[in-house]
């Protein structure tokens, strides 16, 4: 890979900081592990799926980065402790959490299984929680702290066949602003990010002719990339970004603008 190919899409210095990162081993987490780590932070990546993971410790570290990676699954109050606790062993400090790990169970709503709501508040609202409540311990110390949760559109404004989804991530919001207004003062932010349509594995299934459907009714006329994703968590991750907290931030390309 050339040097030009490894910059940052937004350069922010995150060098001597620590980021972890939760459903980093595809799609939109393991963009931001990797723009992480090349903004300079050393970065633990978490998902379930160890071999993917490993692969991504590898692409960081043949950049010149540094990375670990733990099998955690989000859901789980004591391997969530557990993983954190072990990145404080290991790098002494946590300044950034980015709460990315989430899933689909898509169907309309009297057709929903219990299992299939319960699955997806598990992982995308509680999930969240679990590892802001262990990364708080660290960040209260530490006097500083940066925690960027993946909501969506969906938890915005809502969307046919995702209640159960819409729900978890209007979970996320509500979550992220009584987060921010709870550790403000320790100079800890917490805002959510809003995808609109990103070219993941995620939306990978809903086939082409939906896709162009979908384009059109986007006012940039175009799918969203994990980069442009990955682009406005640096942002937020940033020093800079202190003054912010408590808001949610569409990456939409102009969607929801208007709804
Ligand atoms: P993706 O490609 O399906 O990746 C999801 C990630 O979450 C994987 O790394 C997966 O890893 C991890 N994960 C799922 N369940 C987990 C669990 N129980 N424990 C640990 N990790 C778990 O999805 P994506 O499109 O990148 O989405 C990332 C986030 O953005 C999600 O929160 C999603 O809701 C949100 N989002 C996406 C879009 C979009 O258009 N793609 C739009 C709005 C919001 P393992 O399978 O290895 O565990």
């Amino acid at each position: 890979m050339t040097q030009a190919e490894n910059r940052p899409v937004f350069p922010v210095d995150l060098s001597e900081q620590v980021a972890l990162v939760t459903g980093a081993s595809r799609g939109i987490g393991r963009e931001v592990a990797v723009q992480l780590a090349r903004c300079g932070a050393r970065v633990a990546c978490v998902a379930r799926n160890q071999q993917l993971l490993e692969e991504l410790v590898r692409q960081i570290e043949n950049e010149g980065g540094q990375a670990a990676c733990w099998s955690v699954d989000v859901t789980d109050s004591e391997q969530v402790n557990q993983v954190v606790d072990e990145v404080l062993q290991r790098w002494q400090r946590l300044d950034i959490l980015v709460n990315n790990a989430g899933i689909t169970r898509d169907t309309l709503l009297p057709r929903m299984q219990d299992e299939q709501w319960d699955e997806v508040i598990a992982t995308n609202l509680r999930g969240t929680f679990l590892f802001t409540r262990a990364a708080t311990r660290p960040m209260m110390g530490q006097r500083y702290g940066r925690i960027i949760n993946i909501s969506s559109v969906s938890g915005l404004r809502g969307n046919k066949g995702q209640s159960n989804y819409s729900a978890s991530k209007a979970g996320v919001i509500g979550f992220t602003r009584s987060a921010a207004m709870e550790l403000a003062g320790r100079k800890i932010t917490v805002n959510a990010v809003a995808p609109g349509f990103i070219e993941t594995d995620m939306t990978a299934a809903l086939g082409d002719v939906f896709k162009s459907e979908v384009k059109k009714r986007i006012p940039a006329k175009r799918l969203g990339q994990v980069e442009d994703v990955a682009a406005c968590v640096l942002f937020l991750a940033s020093p800079a970004a202190g003054y912010i907290t408590g808001q949610t931030i569409a990456v939409d390309g102009g969607l929801g603008v208007g709804l």
